[in-house]
């Protein structure tokens, strides 16, 4: 019994089945490493790159990024994953080199990878510099690097991120260039997404949920909706694992969604192969995930999404 729960403390993520789920932090920044490398993550799923600029008031240089990213990359060794995400500007992480303009909606509006398509192409080449930065600090890096764009809808953004991120010499033949799921839109068709060259879908339950239950995340008053148990929510997330593994390419989870480890298990029944979440998070995930078969997961999976509201799929994953 204690071999046992001393190895659910570290160690790669697996069902007790063998299937690995590969258990990744999400950070800000290289200040968060510590902690990701002491939960024994075996890389990183999230990097929110904005995190790094929110009080910049000029783009940040080239030489700056490069330094900024390759501190996180080489915190972590060879066999590792680091997934960087692109520059999620918004409203409500606004970065005032990225102009978005006014907006009565915002959650609805220029935000993600929009903003740097939007205005005739305006805030491009913020992108094209974040791109060519994290190809320089990839270039001696041990771990894989991956990159990933926020708020994709539907396959001609993603590839327009892909032939951005070819130009700036990322690995996209290599499928290391993926899109982040995180609206009805682009679960729905992440099949024809992940038809095209993007090599890999990062689901992000935040974004999914308030976008599915049609409720600002950011708004008290309606945040009971903003349960990633609902069973709508886990409808479409079984949409896109179902498109991953129809495509063979990765599908992962990197909302808060992922640190619940009820909820870890229905995820990985829906077809996710990857968590990240945030570090604490890990252990108690790990020990979930190796107390139960790909097919218990898959049948808590399927009772859940079979549920009528979020309380009641909660209440049927757990049950049985
Ligand atoms: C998400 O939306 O689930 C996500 C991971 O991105 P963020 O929370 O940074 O919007
Ligand atoms: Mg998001």
């Amino acid at each position: 019994c204690a071999a046992a729960a001393a190895s659910a403390r570290t160690g790669p993520g697996r069902t007790s089945d063998g299937t690995a789920v590969k258990l990744l932090a999400n950070i800000g920044g290289a200040a968060d490493v510590p902690s990701a490398l002491a939960a024994d993550a075996e890389g990183v799923g999230l990097f929110r790159t904005e995190f790094l600029y929110l009080d910049s008031e000029a783009p940040p240089t080239f030489e700056a990024q490069v330094k900024a990213y390759k501190d996180v990359f080489d915190a972590f060794p060879a066999g590792a994953r680091v997934v960087v995400r692109t520059l999620d500007a918004g409203a409500d992480k606004p970065l005032p080199f990225v102009p978005l303009g006014e907006e009565p909606n915002p959650a609805l509006g220029v935000r993600g990878l929009r903003a740097f398509r939007a205005f005739d192409g305006r805030n491009e080449a913020v992108l094209r510099t974040q791109l060519l930065a994290i190809r320089e600090a990839a270039g001696t890096s041990a771990p894989e690097i991956w990159v990933m764009a926020p708020m994709v809808d539907e396959i001609t953004e993603a590839e327009w991120f892909c032939d951005l991120a070819a130009g700036c010499g990322l690995d996209v033949a290599g499928g290391r260039v993926g899109i982040m799921v995180e609206t009805p839109a682009s679960a729905l068709t992440a099949g024809a997404i992940l038809g095209g060259r993007t090599g890999f879908a990062s689901i992000g339950t935040n974004d999914l949920t308030q976008y599915t239950m049609a409720a600002d995340r950011m708004l008290g008053a309606v945040g009971r909706l903003q349960d990633p148990w609902h069973p709508a929510v886990l409808k479409l997330i079984g949409a896109a694992g179902a498109a991953g593994e129809a495509t063979g390419k990765p599908i992962g989870v990197c909302g808060e969604a992922a640190a619940d480890p009820l909820l870890a298990c229905v995820l990985v029944g829906l077809g996710a192969r990857s968590l990240s979440m945030a570090p604490s998070a890990i252990a108690e995930v790990r020990a979930a995930l190796a107390a139960r078969t790909v097919a218990e997961c898959m049948a808590m999976a399927a009772r859940a999404s079979g549920a009528a509201t979020a309380r009641e799929a909660r209440r049927a994953a757990a049950a049985g």
